[in-house]
């Protein structure tokens, strides 16, 4: 685990490119309704938490719209960039919460202040993962895939110690297989 993933522009960055990625993948499945042709429909978002130095673009959540005018489904892409409609990124998500565990008090304050979240948004996340995350139809049937259970008191931390690598390449491979949380389609009301 590394507090310094937080403010690396890289990392942000390279989180993007493989958005745009998972993006293109999303648009060359077609509409999973009628198989219609998939239109851009990016919408914005506020990512809170961001280090400063981002384009944009950054805040661009890649989405797409099916091109009948009687479907206009909506679908949107799977992201490393974003936790479905968590206002703070994923990476803080992941990291704030997992770093928290066993820190003394004033090293919680510091990622605090790194990510301007009060201690109540933190405390927050940390329920979000024990009580929420656990429920999740994605998480009851990805635990599975699991060698060994995780201790869902010490979540996210117990989850991203199961991927090998440095820091940076663990985050990676948690937030990847996070990914069928943070997309999906919605059919539009007529
Ligand atoms: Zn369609």
């Amino acid at each position: 685990m590394s507090e310094a993933l937080l403010t690396d522009l890289r990392f942000y960055r390279l989180l993007l490119a493989f958005d745009g990625d998972l993006a293109a993948l999303a648009r060359a499945e077609r509409c999973r309704r009628c198989d219609g042709v998939l239109h851009s429909a990016r919408y914005w978002r506020k990512p809170r938490g961001l280090p400063a130095g981002l384009g944009e673009e950054y805040r661009q959540r890649f989405s797409f719209c099916c091109a009948r005018r009687e479907c206009r489904t909506r679908k949107t892409a799977k992201s490393l960039r974003f936790l479905g409609r968590k206002i703070y990124a994923a990476t803080i998500l992941v990291l704030v919460s997992a770093l928290r565990r066993g820190a003394t008090p004033a090293t919680r304050r510091q990622l605090q202040t790194l990510v301007g979240a009060s201690r109540r948004t933190v405390t927050r996340w940390h329920r979000w993962w024990c009580e929420t995350f656990i429920r999740t139809p994605f998480w009851q049937s990805a635990r599975a895939t699991l060698h060994a259970p995780v201790s869902t008191a010490a979540l996210p931390a117990s989850l991203l110690e199961r991927f090998a690598g440095d820091p940076a390449t663990q985050l990676l491979a948690l937030l990847r297989f996070l990914g069928p949380l943070t997309g999906g389609i919605t059919v539009h009301a007529m």
